[in-house]
């Protein structure tokens, strides 16, 4: 009998990872079960309630005794859930059936939408589903939407995961070895190393179980990448996750006047305030089109991305993806940037002395211009085309400031 497992929001900031609970959980259904998918399901990435990438998890299984499956994915959420902390509010969802595209819309709300806890369990309940919740339950939104997750775009993601009495202590890992690996695997993996600051990506920053995640294209190349990976400590486990990181599938492309707070956009416009960088290395600008403007922000932790950014001029037509927020104004929160046309640009300028190369000076009211060294004269200022340092193309923000779901450049 085929079972579908979603659950999340398990974890907090300073404990567990709902990917360690279905690492776990997969297990534990292994051994009377055969268990043919888990998938890492990131959703929107504007919520502001989410603890950390907005990830939800399912597993999909085929097993002959459900009663046994069902228990053991509600005892391991007992067991690795923080349910002390306020904000985690987990969430089971079964699916017995087979056709979880019946929950795919649903997916697609929730990856690009604010949805409510309300409109997953009506539409759960309304398809046979078995719901259990924690506290206020709110898990049941990312359950749902990773079973109905449609993963025809998708990637790989390898997990190894910390013994726990290494859990919240400082993670040795050879980074010379995951740059040397980065240079083997590279693209078949990507966001393994930041290229402007060579810091190492794999490996979280948080208190988690994770010791380090290596995402890539074909679940050979982040397997083979990670016996490339020199870790300090023991593996307690590994677990290859099928996602939606890495595809762009939060982005939807509209016009400005559509662009709606938590949701990611792509928008098209002509640049009507040029960049301006204000304190903190924020720089913000602002698109127009049709009569309506948005701005558009490459935050300081973007690093260099912003220096393209700010050469941006009045007039130039660009495309610009991200999350929108809802500050003063409404503004997207750059991801990447495609320079669609460069406007032209003349610059008037006094006319250069054909003997020795040097600007003319002006040679009084009226007069024209000479150059007093070679005598030349010239009757009026030249007209020349300003040329752009910037290029039309696509230009994203580095790794280390990029979204799980953002799909990399090249
Ligand atoms: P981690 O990445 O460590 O698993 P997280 O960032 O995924 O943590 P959660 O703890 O899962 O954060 O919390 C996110 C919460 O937001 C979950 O309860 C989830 O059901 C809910 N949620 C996800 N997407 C939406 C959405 N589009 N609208 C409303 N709630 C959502």
């Amino acid at each position: 009998m085929q079972l579908y497992i979603g659950i999340d929001d398990t974890d907090s900031k300073k404990r567990l990872c709902t990917t360690y609970l279905a690492a776990v959980l997969g297990e534990r259904l292994a051994a009377f079960s055969s268990v043919q998918e888990t998938r890492l399901v990131r959703l929107n990435p504007n919520i502001p309630w989410k603890t950390r990438g907005n990830g939800a998890v399912c597993l999909k299984i085929e097993t002959r005794d459900l009663p046994r499956a069902k228990s053991e994915t509600l005892k391991a959420v007992e067991d690795f859930s923080d349910l002390d902390e306020e904000g985690t509010n987990p969430g089971v969802v079964f699916y017995r059936g087979v056709e979880p595209e019946r929950f795919e819309s649903f997916y697609y709300r929730a990856l690009r939408e604010v949805v409510t806890t309300a409109d997953a369990e009506e539409l759960a309940e309304k398809n046979g589903c078995e719901i259990h919740r924690w506290k206020n339950g709110r898990g049941v939104i990312g359950a749902l939407a990773a079973i109905g997750a449609d993963l025809g775009e998708h990637t790989f993601e390898f997990i190894a995961y910390r013994r726990p009495e290494y859990w919240g202590k400082v993670r040795r890992i050879d980074s010379d070895s995951v740059r040397a690996m980065d240079r083997a695997t590279r693209p078949m993996t990507f966001n393994n190393v930041d290229p402007e600051t060579s810091q190492i990506l794999v490996a979280p920053s948080s208190p988690c179980p994770v010791l380090y995640g290596i995402r890539g294209k074909t679940p050979e190349s982040v397997e083979q990448a990670s016996k490339m990976i020199g870790a300090g400590e023991p593996i307690e486990r590994t677990a290859l996750f099928k996602t939606n990181q890495g595809t762009d599938a939060h982005l939807v492309s509209c016009s400005i006047v559509d662009a709606k707070p938590e949701s990611s956009v792509i928008v098209c416009g002509h640049v009507s305030a040029a960049p301006k960088t204000l304190a903190g290395g924020h720089v913000i600008f602002s698109i127009s089109e049709d009569g309506d403007s948005i701005d558009c922000a490459a935050y300081e932790p973007t690093g260099g991305f912003r220096k393209v950014v700010k050469k941006l001029r009045e007039g130039d037509v660009v495309k610009v993806y991200g999350g929108v927020r809802k500050t003063r104004n409404l503004t997207v929160n750059l991801e990447k940037l495609e320079v669609v046309l460069l406007q032209k640009y003349i610059e008037e300028k006094n006319p250069i002395c054909h003997g020795c190369g040097r600007s003319m000076e002006s040679a009084g009211r009226g007069q024209g211009y000479r150059c007093k060294r070679c005598r030349t004269t010239a009757g009026s200022k030249e007209f020349i085309q300003v040329t752009r340092e910037l290029k039309q193309g696509l230009y994203t923000v580095p790794p280390r400031a990029m979204r799980h779901l953002s799909k990399p450049v090249g």
